[in-house]
């Protein structure tokens, strides 16, 4: 479900998101419309909430892995059947995005599964704790902050 976000300052509608998906920056941004500053809400900001603990889970990517076999054997399986009510040219062409799609989930699975068995997702996500501990040095963006009602911590500052 995505929610609309609108300027705190002018109510324009500046964008749509999903809630769940979270992205590593500064939480800061100016409103095109009116330029007041407001806290993006698809913003984490790491080294305020430190790194959450389900980007070192594996499950979702094995589930991705399981839809991906999924999906290749029924692209297989329709690949021999002759399928009523589709047009003889597009008999081929669904089996054939199924077993594409089922490669491309079980590919990008197997990659993030081995980032976080190899710690090479957790050196990616110390580079983006380093990021965001640099942004706390600016003091203009830690002044953003706090008219915004975010506190920094005395010790992330210096
Ligand atoms: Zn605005």
């Amino acid at each position: 479900m995505s929610v609309e976000f609108h300027c705190p300052s002018c109510g324009k509608k500046l964008f749509e998101y999903e809630p769940r998906m979270r992205k590593y920056g500064p939480l800061t941004e100016d409103c095109k419309s009116c330029g007041k500053t407001y806290i993006d809400p698809r913003r984490v900001e790491l080294s305020l909430t430190g790194i959450p603990a389900d980007e070192y889970k594996m499950s979702p990517y094995v589930f991705i892995l399981v839809i991906g076999a999924f999906l290749i054997w029924r692209g297989w399986y329709m690949l021999g059947m002759y399928q009523l009510g589709v047009p003889g040219p597009m008999q081929k062409f669904l089996p054939v995005v199924f077993i594409i799609l089922g490669i491309v989930a079980i590919l990008a699975s197997i990659y993030e599964i081995i980032m976080i068995k190899t710690g090479g997702k957790a050196k990616k996500m110390q580079k983006l704790m380093e990021e965001s501990r640099q942004r706390m040095k600016n003091h203009a963006y830690v002044e953003k902050l706090k008219d915004l009602g975010i506190e920094v911590p005395e010790e992330l500052r210096q």
